[in-house]
């Protein structure tokens, strides 16, 4: 991105809360794409009336360019409007929506402005006041419906309001000056509401991104829980093979039979931080309950050699209750394109970890090496994940 293009951005999406910008700059796409609609077909519907009403004397381009320009203008925009973004799943579009539509409602903006001062200095008397005050009311309307952009907002009240004001303040009329002192407040509270919902919005946001977190997260731990890894694994879906390691800490009501509940939890804690620092790129780390986590990943981000690493590095680490801690570990790979083939994947894996406890605990055990037709544990193909055997 150029260094304009970036200034641009940056005036037209204020600064944000990370966590909630990409949220905030898809709703507010969405949200001008569907008003904007709205806005330009009542404005198409007033250029012949603007024609109408503008005086002779205000000359040709002020009674027929400008409308025509605006007419032109709506009708290009209802155009474009009618595209679908797809900004849910492509928020670089909806940014680049937000600077577009900022950008052209300057120029309609700038097109009505012009033509409401022209038509208010070509007439004379009181009437001449129809016109700033259809402009501020095209203009509060205008503010509402690009809200969610606020740059584009304060640009439509301060070119709209703010010239035409000036102009009826040194008139010396005290009509007129009252008038101007009225039509700036109104600009004044649209601007206070627009920010106020804006606030609004963005704690909403910021509400719904830490519930979706904690319904998705682990409490003791911070990894993913069972709920979330099923998400991530439809998402890995697709014809890409991936990788699952099940991974169960050996022996471990010992330690909380030993040192009690509180020092287990922080076990827990540091075998899921162990874990967790192999999770990247197309891999994820999960707790799926108790003392048994899981890694998923594409095949080749997650490649079966972590297992042994993984191992090793849980076997060598200093644990919290001045101990040793193994674990199990059982691997299987396998397309994830449904429902069913995540369970599939789940169980072949839990058979993997069951015979590593089997052979004697602290190893890996891949499902490709398991003599599937002789192991009289098989289960149905429609065993649940959500209940997986309890390794004794
Ligand atoms: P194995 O090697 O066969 O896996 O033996 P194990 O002792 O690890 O397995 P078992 O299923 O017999 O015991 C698991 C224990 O984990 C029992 C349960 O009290 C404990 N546990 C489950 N959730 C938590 C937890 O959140 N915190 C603590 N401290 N302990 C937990
Ligand atoms: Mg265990
Ligand atoms: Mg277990």
């Amino acid at each position: 991105m150029s260094r304009f293009s970036n200034f641009l951005r940056d005036v037209a999406i204020p600064d944000l809360p990370h966590d909630v910008r990409v949220d905030y700059v898809v709703a507010a796409a969405s949200q001008v794409q569907k008003q904007a609609r709205m806005l330009f077909v009542a404005l198409l519907i007033t250029t012949p009336f603007a024609v109408m009403i503008t005086p002779e004397s205000a000359g040709p381009f002020v009674k027929w360019v400008l409308p025509v320009a605006m007419a032109l203008y709506c009708l290009t925009g209802i155009v474009q409007l009618r595209k679908d973004n797809q900004f849910a799943t492509k928020p670089w579009r909806a940014e680049k929506f937000i600077i577009e539509s900022w950008l052209s409602s300057l120029i309609g903006a700038l097109i009505c402005t012009v033509w409401t001062i022209a038509a208010f200095l070509s007439v004379e008397g009181t009437e001449r006041l129809h016109f700033p005050v259809m402009l501020v009311m095209g203009s509060l309307a205008t503010a509402y419906c690009v809200a969610s952009i606020r740059a584009a907002a304060a640009m439509h009240l301060l070119i709209d309001i703010v010239p035409i004001s000036a102009l009826l303040i040194f008139t010396g009329s005290v009509l007129d000056i009252a008038a101007a002192v009225s039509l700036g407040l109104a600009g004044l509270f649209q601007w206070r509401m627009i920010n106020v919902h804006h606030n609004q919005v963005v704690e909403l946001l910021l509400l719904k991104r830490k519930s979706q977190t904690l319904a998705l997260t682990d409490p003791l731990t911070g990894l993913l829980n069972r709920r979330a890894l099923l998400d991530f694994a439809e998402a890995l879906g697709g014809d890409a093979p991936s990788r699952l390691l099940l991974i169960d800490i050996d022996r471990f009501k010992t330690i909380n039979d030993t040192h009690g509940h509180d020092m287990g939890d922080t076990v827990l804690q540091e075998v899921a931080r162990l874990i967790d620092s192999h999770a990247g790129n197309n891999v994820s780390s999960a707790r799926l309950g108790g003392e048994e986590f899981a890694l998923l990943g594409t095949r080749e981000d997650l490649p079966a050699g972590k297992a042994a690493q993984l191992l090793a590095e849980i076997r060598e680490a200093a644990m919290p209750h001045g101990g040793q801690v193994t674990v199990s570990i059982g691997i299987a790979e396998g397309t994830l394109e449904d429902d069913r083939a995540w369970r599939t994947l789940y169980r072949v894996a839990d058979d993997a970890l069951y015979e590593a406890k089997r052979q004697g605990r602290d190893r890996f055990v891949h499902a490709g090496d398991l003599e599937t037709a002789a192991d009289p544990r098989r289960r149905s193909e429609d065993a649940s994940p959500e209940t997986p055997r309890n390794v004794a």
